[in-house]
C-alpha cells in the first residue's frame, strides 16, 4: 500500500514561474500582472461617486451615514478603491492637508492624490476625483418634513405680549438659520390661545428659552421628558422629547 499524495503546482503562463493561480489576474503571477497593468493603470483616472448630506454633512459608507472627518473619508475611499484594479497594489491615500470637510457638501468635487506602490517600490501616484453627490441624510429628510423634533416649548403669555413676542420668535429664527451649520427646524404653531413651538435640536430650545428669558420675565410650569419612536430610515428609533410649558410675563 502506498499513498498517493496530490500535489499541484500552477506556472504562470507569461514567464513559467510557480505561482498561485489567481482568477482576477488573469491567472499571471503578480510580476507579469504589474508589468502588463502599470502602463494601463497609470493611464486611467480613478473617479468616484460619494453622497454628501447638505443638511448635517455625513457622508454615505454602505447604509451609513458617517460623521465626516479624514478617518472616515479614507475608510470610504479605501472600500471604493477596493472595487477597482487598485486593490492588487499596496496604495496608500493621501489626503490634501487644507481639506476643509466641514464644507464638502458645498463642492461638485474633490481630489485626492493616491500613493501607489508595487511591493515596496513605489510607482505611482494617482489622482483620485470625488464627485459629490449632495442629499439629504435620512435624519435631515425627517427633519426637512417637520416630522422630527427633539422639544417642544408651550408658550403661554398675555395678549399685550403677542406682537413682542412675533418680534422675539422671529429675530431668533433669522439669526439662528444663519449661523448654524447642520440642517434644523424650527416648527412654530399657534394653538388656542397659546404658541407650539418644536424644535429638531435640543441645545437650539435651550436657547430659545434663554432668548425668551432676556425679553420676559418667564415661568417653567410644567417640564418632562417623553419617549417617542420615529422611524428613520425604516428603523424604529427611540427619542426622549423635552417638553416645556412655560408662560411668559411682560418684564
Ligand atoms: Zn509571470
Ligand atoms: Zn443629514
Amino acid at each position: 500500500m502506498f499513498c498517493l499524495a496530490l500535489k499541484y503546482t500552477y506556472f504562470c503562463p507569461r514567464c513559467g514561474k510557480p505561482t498561485q493561480y489567481n482568477k482576477e489576474r488573469n491567472g499571471l503571477c503578480i510580476d507579469c500582472f504589474v508589468e502588463l497593468e502599470k502602463a494601463e493603470l497609470e493611464n486611467e483616472d480613478f473617479k468616484f461617486d460619494v453622497t454628501i448630506c447638505i443638511g448635517c454633512g455625513r457622508i454615505k459608507h454602505g447604509n451609513l451615514w458617517l460623521e465626516l472627518n479624514k478617518e472616515v473619508l479614507k475608510t470610504r475611499l479605501y472600500s471604493l478603491i477596493h472595487g477597482t484594479k487598485l486593490k492588487f497594489y499596496d496604495f496608500e491615500v493621501e489626503l490634501p492637508t487644507n481639506i476643509d470637510l466641514s464644507s464638502a457638501y458645498q463642492y461638485d468635487k474633490l481630489d485626492i492624490i493616491a500613493n501607489v506602490s508595487v511591493r515596496d517600490q513605489k510607482i505611482i501616484r494617482k489622482q483620485i476625483t470625488l464627485r459629490i453627490n449632495k442629499a439629504f441624510c435620512p435624519l435631515c429628510s425627517k427633519k426637512q418634513s417637520g416630522k422630527y423634533y427633539e422639544s417642544v416649548i408651550h408658550i403661554r403669555f398675555q395678549r399685550e405680549s403677542r406682537s413682542k413676542l412675533t418680534e422675539v420668535l422671529s429675530e431668533f429664527i433669522n439669526t439662528t438659520t444663519t449661523r448654524l451649520e447642520k440642517l434644523e427646524t424650527i416648527d412654530v404653531k399657534k394653538e388656542g390661545e397659546g404658541i407650539v413651538i418644536r424644535l429638531s435640536s435640543r441645545k437650539l430650545a435651550k436657547e430659545l428659552l434663554s432668548a425668551l428669558n432676556r425679553k420676559f420675565s418667564l415661568a417653567i410650569l410644567r417640564k418632562y421628558r417623553t419617549p417617542v419612536t420615529v422611524n428613520i430610515n425604516n428603523r424604529q428609533q427611540l427619542i426622549n422629547i423635552d417638553v416645556f410649558i412655560i408662560r411668559l410675563f411682560q418684564a
